[in-house]
């Protein structure tokens, strides 16, 4: 389920709940970046700068400054805060009027090279001369916004300097506009008898993008409700208007949009704003004179009487049920969205209506197991100036899109007539408590996103901040009117003629119709060419080629050094304690503004081996099935009263020593107000003790839903189930890896949903409990302040004394394997004095038969574009070749992947990564090739072999390995590698020092020792349509 029109195409991609309040604050007890901006006053000039407003927002421990550029009317607002992480974008508004995706082409030309930094694309480049925890450009339907982090100020002004020339300076050269948007090039561009294609990045990418019929249906949504202006183009580019772009036009787009008079400037963390300000005003601001730029979106005229459009897609070969694949939805438009505290209270009312089991539309549409699940886009959607509310289905037959609406129309009349449950609207006003305080790393980038659009339209971003106050307010409208949300649904809802019921079902010949235009488009570009023009295109695209081949100059570029990076890190010490002598427990203590973390890891180890494929079902409906005296309902009301989720995935664990080990369980996470962790451990200790596995009704509802979510996901994750199939024969993690994440997940899942009855579902779920939740193997870890760990300690212990099998005496439940290990979980904590005898450990498969063995794979699903993957088997994280190895795949995608598969290939994104699999894994992403990119993974570790990389690459290389290794990990989260994996401190610096250390002979030689692909350690798949040259080589296996 999206809750979000996908109308923000990201570049590197990620980002994806901007409009969740999420947040966190780092050193929440210190407030020096904060005191520091508080001294400003209303109408101080620093420089080419007048303050505006200076607002402390308590809740979110921050202080924000706006201020305007004197000279151009630049806007900016500084967020100070007590946080390291400092984050910069610059967001303009750009608002296209055709769908040839010029604002996307052109976010992605710009960072392509600029005045002061000429090389091609160093945006690409400077990934690995800095240190940034974030570095991304993405393109929403009405603006375009330029975002990095960094906790290094030395790498905050370095960033800075190449962003500001990126936007206001590009170079906008004519190749980097063929390259990144579209061209006419032939097949083999060296061959001019090979026929002529369109090809370029975002042409590709998009295509990807719809190849997701979610983001084909959320795209349809908003061109049809909002039909007069911007919101009616597709501002990503539609793949069949995407030829139509003149880099003419690019240009123009660029000099009326990319103006500091258009823009809007955001800065977060602890760094001074006067040096940013400073910066930005030399080396942008000061050379620019104010214009009238013409970008505002107008308000949309409203409809007299509702509309009704029906589309088609693709069909999906991944749908439980074949037959019902029609998707109804209907949309209101709402109030304009700078209205902060009308957007407020609507989001909130969207989220009484539709989330959870508990809402009206759950009970109403989910409940009535007419579809699969919610309608790609649900709730409430504030992405564009006037917010809009969608509600239906997805997974229904044709003929029940009557039903639909009827149930639609009933409902809001229910809600009018009864209201909510006060119980429901407390436990949302909780939710909000508890996401304020709950801590995430990326708050500057959620905070600016979170801003963007109100902004955007000329709202204040610092009332949006301002969220307590909007909670007192809402509750004192409660109070004064006890039918206050009940009158916005009969004004927004029931009395709104702007409403659409858009349906959209797939046809059969939708891919083979898209192609047929294309066709259409490509020849009557071709047939339009002089000979003159044919030649001029040959030539064109052999210059690309060269200017992509030519060894850059990058001495321009700003960098980072190895010797600018600590050689120490900051050591996060654990407590480790044992109930009852045999259940570990970790306590990290943090300073977690009030929240507690608590986690249970328990082991697989005794289950059947016909129960295994079970597992990611049984983690999918274990907290949402009731417990003890509650019904699901009820189950689902407490745990959002007192909890900010409890959740349960399944966990495969590689050794770190042996890559033919690994231990396998299931995760439970889970986080509350200190104050209410009673009520928490209690919900787990019933869960633990008496879960409901009996009503077969809302398992229905569940497993379609997760089926649903399975499928739609694929077009997104498609490199990943690439690689997870092509380690699948490499080592038994991967084995495992594949049916618990793989496409056999997917298509378990959708057997499931297609069962008549799930009585025999049903009945394996008790028998995995059995096995799974007891304490044996068990090992938690508690993350909260110092000063609450005492209590919390009381109540963990109760809880664990009151899991399943607790104190008995050990019958020695018989292992199904007879091949376990047993392995201390912290070894350096061996020799010393431990609390009641007892040491952690962990108990761990291993298969030393284990042959890994070749295996390629070619899954043929509808989608336009490939999703390639080659899997080699390495070593484990201790091996000390394992740091080489990983700086190696950093190297290679920097120094040659990148180039190959997405400057030449056209691919959205390909590269390199080793992780603690030990599978060392190239990918590529949205890719119009297939075997030709394997044959470039090949390339590359050949290029890898000859050496032909300087020291400067590897020092590149390295300092990117360590921007992920030292990325900030947020209070909820440390420890958790220790008590996960076993990877202590020492370990990790240990490891630092090896990376430090890798140089270029040690590069070649882990090239040449591990990456040579023989039968019996490298696997393949792709994802991707009918290929006839794999269906011809008959070492692919078909899917
Ligand atoms: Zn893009």
């Amino acid at each position: 389920m999206v809750l979000r029109a996908t109308s923000v195409w990201v570049l590197l991609k990620r980002l994806r709940s901007a409009r969740s309040v999420s947040h966190c604050s780092w050193r929440w007890n210190s407030s020096s970046a904060r005191e520091r901006v508080i001294q400003y006053t209303v109408g101080e000039k620093i420089h080419g700068f007048t303050v505006n407003q200076v607002t402390a927002v308590p809740e979110l421990f921050l202080t924000a400054v706006k201020l305007n550029h004197d000279n151009t009317g630049a806007q900016y607002m500084h967020v100070a805060r007590d946080d390291p992480n400092n984050l910069f974008s610059v967001q303009f508004r750009t608002t296209p009027l055709n769908s040839t995706g010029v604002p996307h082409i052109l976010e992605h030309v710009v960072l392509c090279g600029s005045e002061k930094y000429q090389c091609r694309d160093p945006f690409f480049k400077m990934l690995t001369r800095s240190l940034s925890t974030f570095m991304n450009a993405f393109t929403a339907s009405d603006y375009t916004m330029y975002p990095f982090s960094t906790q290094n100020s030395k790498d905050f002004q370095n960033l800075l300097s190449v962003y500001l020339d990126a936007v206001f300076f590009p170079c906008l050269r004519e190749l980097d506009f063929w390259q990144e948007g579209w061209r006419l090039e032939h097949d083999t561009p060296d061959d001019p008898s090979s026929p002529l294609v369109f090809k370029g990045v975002v042409f590709n990418e998009m295509k990807g993008v719809f190849a997701n019929n979610e983001n084909v249906y959320a795209q349809h949504l908003q061109n049809k409700l909002l039909p007069d202006h911007t919101y009616s183009v597709i501002s990503g580019g539609d793949p069949l208007h995407i030829p139509k772009l003149t880099w003419e036009e690019l240009k123009h787009f660029h000099a009326t949009h990319y103006h500091p008079s258009n823009a809007r400037f955001f800065t977060y963390g602890d760094l001074p704003l006067e040096q940013h300000l400073k910066q930005i005003q030399e080396q942008a601001l000061g050379k620019f004179q104010k214009i009238e730029p013409d970008t505002s979106v107008p308000i949309q005229p409203r409809w007299s009487e509702p509309r009704e459009y029906h589309v088609t897609c693709g069909p999906d070969s991944m749908v439980p049920d074949p037959v019902k694949q029609t998707t109804y939805s209907v949309s209101f438009l709402l109030d304009d969205i700078t209205n902060s505290f009308e957007a407020f209270t609507l989001s909130l009312l969207s989220s009484l209506l539709v989330s959870g089991p508990n809402s009206p539309f759950y009970k109403a549409l989910i409940d009535a197991r007419i579809g699969t699940d919610f309608a790609p886009v649900v709730g409430y959607d504030g992405s564009t100036r006037e917010a809009c509310f969608s509600v239906g289905l997805q997974g229904i037959a044709e003929q029940d899109v009557k039903t639909v609406k009827q149930i639609i129309n009933k409902t809001i009349d229910e809600v009018i007539e009864n209201g909510f449950e006060e119980e429901r609207i407390e436990a949302l006003l909780h939710k909000i408590e508890i996401q304020l305080k709950h801590q995430t790393t990326n708050f500057g980038l959620a905070l600016a996103s979170y801003v963007a659009t109100n902004w955007n339209h000329d709202g204040d971003p610092v009332e949006v901040l301002q969220i307590s106050e909007k909670v007192a307010r809402f509750r004192q409208s409660l109070k004064d009117n006890p039918r206050f949300l009940q009158d916005k649904v009969k004004h927004y809802f029931k009395e709104n003629p702007h409403q659409l019921a858009l349906s959209m079902s797939p046809d059969e010949g939708y891919l083979e119709n898209q192609t047929k235009v294309e066709q259409g488009k490509l020849q009557e570009k071709i047939s339009s060419l002089s000979m003159e023009e044919k030649k001029e295109i040959y030539e064109k695209g052999l210059e690309l080629i060269t200017a992509q081949s030519t060894p850059q100059d990058v001495s321009s570029l700003p960098a980072l050094k190895v010797s600018d990076i600590q050689r120490t890190f900051p050591l996060t010490p654990v407590e480790m304690a044992y109930v009852g002598g045999e259940v570990p427990v970790q306590y990290c203590s943090q300073p977690t503004n009030g929240v507690v973390y608590f986690r249970a890891f328990t082991s697989l180890n005794t289950l059947p081996e016909d129960l295994k494929p079970y597992i990611p079902l049984f983690c999918n409906v274990i907290t949402r099935m009731g417990c003890a005296s509650l019904n699901y309902r009820q189950l689902d009301q407490l745990i959002e009263l007192k909890t900010g989720g409890m959740a349960a995935s399944p966990k495969i664990l590689q050794d770190i020593d042996d890559l033919d080990m690994y231990e396998q369980g299931v995760l439970f996470t889970s986080l509350c107000l200190d104050r209410n962790l009673p009520d928490m451990m209690q919900l787990w200790t019933d869960i633990f003790n008496s879960p409901h596995f009996d009503d077969e009704e809302h398992l229905r509802v569940l497993v379609m839903m997760a089926a649903q979510e399975l499928s739609n996901g694929i077009p997104d994750s498609g490199h990943q189930y690439a690689a997870v199939r092509a380690g699948k024969t490499l080592t038994p993690a991967g084995n495992l890896g594949e049916m618990f994440d793989g496409l056999s997940q997917v298509q378990q899942m959708k057997r499931i949903a297609e069962m008549p009855e799930l009585v025999t579902v049903l009945r394996r779920l008790p028998r995995i409990k059995l096995h799974l939740m007891t304490n044996e193997n068990m090992r938690c870890s508690v993350n909260a302040a110092a000063q609450e760990i005492p209590e919390m300690s009381k109540e963990v212990e109760k809880f664990i004394r009151n899991v399943p099998g607790f104190g008995k005496k050990k019958k020695d439940r018989k292992l199904i394997r007879s091949n376990i290990t047993e392995k201390l979980l912290n070894p350096e904590e061996a020799g010393g004095e431990v609390s009641g005898g007892s040491r952690a450990t962990k108990k761990l498969v291993s298969e030393p038969t284990f042959k890994a063995c070749q295996m390629k794979t070619h899954f043929q699903l509808p989608f336009p574009v490939n999703y390639v993957s080659e899997c080699i088997r390495t070593v484990p994280y201790m091996n000390p070749d394992f740091t080489s190895l990983r700086v190696l795949a950093r190297l290679l995608t920097a120094k040659y992947l990148h180039r190959e598969i997405r400057e030449k290939g056209g691919a959205y994104g390909g590269g390199a990564t080793l992780s603690h699999s030990g599978l060392f894994s190239f990918y590529s992403y949205r890719d119009p090739n297939s075997l030709d990119t394997i044959s470039v993974f090949r390339r590359s570790v050949d290029w890898a072999k000859m050496g032909k990389f300087t020291a400067e690459d590897i020092d590149e290389a390295k300092l990117s390995v360590f921007s992920v290794v030292d990325a900030p990990v947020a209070p909820s989260d440390k420890g958790l590698d220790r008590f996960l994996y076993g990877i202590s401190d020492e370990i990790k610096q240990k490891r630092r020092e090896q990376l430090f250390a890798v140089d270029h002979d040690g590069l070649v030689e882990v090239a040449n020792k591990y990456l040579t692909t023989g039968h019996s350690t490298c696997g393949a798949a792709i994802l991707g349509p009918e290929n006839e040259s794999i269906a011809r080589d008959p070492t692919w296996v078909q899917r």
